[in-house]
């Protein structure tokens, strides 16, 4: 029987895939056989050995997603170096701690710039690839336990996830007819350098962790399964869900 979580010959990009849960998703994806076109401002060359490990083409694309100046750039550059989008996991993404009475402009707009807009953009310039060739594809999100829940001292971080859940939905309905999967994965509490404060705070890091039905938080190799199904023929009827991979946090 066909393995239907085989991703061979698939070509998948991956936004800020140097580190932490990006890093993780785009070797599991290598692993399970798919080119990796890595997507980031930072140097790429940890992923990239990891990938060339797993036996697959490697390409990097330089981009700061701050702007949307960079976005018709990748994904042209990502078409050259691994021949199409198949897959695109939209996983770059800051987050700014302030209580939301003193919340500032600047921390909410350098938020919503990365988690939202240019994700939104960027789905946009590569979904239009997709769809020209008739050959669709799959879009995994990666969204957050704030997209179901409120949070505190993170409001610009939980409106972008909040509204990537939603955004996750709309593509869904309009281009599930036409080949392409988009969903989102909601990741728990997960050991990297978005939740350094968090975890550096002995009292929060207390409160979270005896919340965690699994008792412990996630590491981001715990992430590689969800996205290599979304991004499988496995999941090819699976349209508009966000997949919490949270230890059980929200069954709580
Ligand atoms: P991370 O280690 O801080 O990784 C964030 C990634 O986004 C890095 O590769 C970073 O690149 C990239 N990035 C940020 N701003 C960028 C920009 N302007 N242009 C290009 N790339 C940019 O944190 P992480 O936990 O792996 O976060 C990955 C995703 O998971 C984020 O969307 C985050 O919201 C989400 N998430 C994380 C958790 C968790 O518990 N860790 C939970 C739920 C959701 P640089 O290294 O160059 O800054």
């Amino acid at each position: 029987m066909k393995n239907p979580f085989d991703l061979t010959g698939k070509t998948a990009v991956v936004t800020g895939a140097n580190t932490g849960l990006g890093r993780s998703i785009a070797v599991a994806l290598a692993e399970a056989g798919a080119g990796i076109v890595a997507v980031g401002r930072s140097a790429m060359d940890e992923t990239e050995r990891l990938c060339r490990e797993a036996g697959v083409a490697f390409h990097a694309v330089q981009a700061d997603l701050s702007s949307l100046e960079p976005i018709e750039r990748t994904v042209a550059e990502a078409v050259a170096g691994g021949g199409r989008i198949d897959i695109l996991v939209n996983n770059a993404g800051i987050i700014r701690r302030a209580d939301a009475i003193d919340f500032s402009e600047k921390d909410w707009d350098d938020v919503m710039n990365v988690n939202l807009k240019s994700t939104f953009f960027l789905t946009q310039a590569a979904a239009r690839t997709m769809l020209a060739d008739g050959l669709g594809g799959k879009i995994i999100n990666i969204a957050s336990l704030l997209s179901f829940q409120g949070g505190i001292r993170i409001p610009s971080y939980t409106a972008s996830k909040s509204g990537l859940a939603g955004l996750t939905r709309l593509l869904a309905c309009e281009w599930a007819a036409k080949g392409i999967n988009v969903n989102a994965i909601a990741p728990g509490y997960f050991v990297t350098n978005n939740t350094e404060a968090l975890r550096d705070d002995p009292k929060r890091s207390s409160e979270i962790l005896g919340r965690i039905p699994a008792g412990r938080w996630g590491d981001p190799g715990d992430l590689g399964g969800a996205a290599v199904f979304l991004a499988s023929a496995a999941a090819d009827y699976v349209h508009g869900i966000v997949l919490p991979v949270d230890g059980g946090w929200l069954a709580r």
